[in-house]
């Protein structure tokens, strides 16, 4: 067996910092141990290599991988970025992956939105099979896509505001209450490309500078100080985003409210991932930032699913075909 997993976890000295990632590749992994497979090699990319960097080496996650799942029979190959081929989705390299394999598996949903040769080139060379995380993820991401339960409460902040457009557009406005955050508000106060009406924070906690711990202070939206930063929204703005969400039926929740990795502007976040979590609603959470605050908070838990991929997550709430999907035959 071949199996595409999403191995990509954040490493710190060397070591897995994060295994959230390697914890969700399990139950695919085992079920196939279960079934009796001879021999199951799993590849996967970590970060962004330029070749074959030895910082970006497999060895830690194999590792990692082996302390939750012991069993000869499975082999992590090398990081497939290593080899330029990949990006390429260059067929010697996706033979190279291929051979000796009977059957693909593709498991790394954080990855079936790019073209790859471990995520496309070896689907067309083998007979290609969804993983149950794949499957899981597809299911979960694509209920926000049909007929929701309303009230629908979509929630969006974070950085890369580009990124997250196309899902406003396409989801937004299918939904009840579009409700914004962090950097994205100040792009949408300025001026709102979207065809429907957003609420924008009130209030935001605003700073001198952009440094943790500069003078900072709350301030109505449209009365900040000349060249203050809003890095995160405010007491009131906390108040009616949680008040829309605890209405809510469906969420989808995708960045952070402020910048939230710095304790005086978390405040934000930590309000609207409670209310997400409170809320008795069908919630998705996803963005590696967004997760990342709901496990710091405890919370992961307590919605209906936390998302592992954040760009093929996007383009798949988008409407945007998923290439590494497309290519498998049952998905
Ligand atoms: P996600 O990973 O959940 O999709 P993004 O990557 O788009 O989210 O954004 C996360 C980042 O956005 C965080 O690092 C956070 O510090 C930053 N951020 C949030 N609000 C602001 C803001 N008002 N100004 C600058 N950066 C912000
Ligand atoms: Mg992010």
């Amino acid at each position: 067996m071949l199996v595409r997993a999403d191995l990509n976890v954040p490493l710190e000295n060397g070591a897995v910092a994060d295994d959230t990632r390697i914890h969700a590749s399990l139950p695919t992994l085992r079920l196939l141990l279960e079934r009796d497979a001879a021999n199951v090699r799993v590849c996967s990319h970590l970060g962004r290599p330029k070749g074959a960097e030895p910082a970006f080496s497999m060895e830690p996650v194999r590792a990692r991988l082996r302390d939750l799942l012991d069993d000869e029979r499975i082999e992590v190959v090398e990081n497939t970025r290593f080899n330029a081929g990949e990006t390429k989705n260059d067929p010697t390299f996706a033979r190279e992956l291929a051979d000796g394999c009977d059957l693909f598996v593709e498991d790394a949903f954080g990855s079936v939105h790019r073209a790859h040769a471990s995520t496309v080139g070896v689907a067309e060379l083998l007979p290609a099979y969804a993983g149950l995380l794949l499957e899981d993820e597809l299911e979960h991401l694509g209920r926000l896509l049909g007929d929701v339960e309303r009230p629908f409460v979509l929630i969006s902040g974070g950085s890369k505001v580009e990124d997250k457009l196309g899902v406003l557009r396409n989801l937004g406005g299918r939904a009840d209450t579009v409700l914004i955050g962090g950097k994205m508000a100040e792009q949408l106060r300025d001026a709102n490309p979207l065809e429907f009406d957003v609420v924008l924070p009130t209030d935001v906690v605003a700073a001198a500078a952009f440094e943790e711990d500069a003078e900072n202070g709350v301030y109505p939206y449209d009365a900040l100080p000349e060249g203050w930063l809003g890095l995160d929204v405010g007491p009131k703005t906390r108040e009616r985003f949680a008040g829309e969400l605890a209405g809510a039926k469906t969420i989808f929740w995708n960045g952070p409210m402020g910048v939230f990795e710095w304790p005086r502007f978390a405040d934000g976040t930590k309000a609207v991932a409670e209310a997400v979590a409170a809320a008795d609603a069908y919630s998705v959470v996803g963005g590696a930032d967004s997760i990342r605050a709901l496990n710091e908070l405890g919370l992961t838990d307590r919605v209906s699913w936390a998302s592992t991929g954040g760009g093929a997550s996007l383009e798949l709430l988008e409407g945007k075909e998923l290439p590494g999907v497309a290519v498998i035959p049952e998905a």
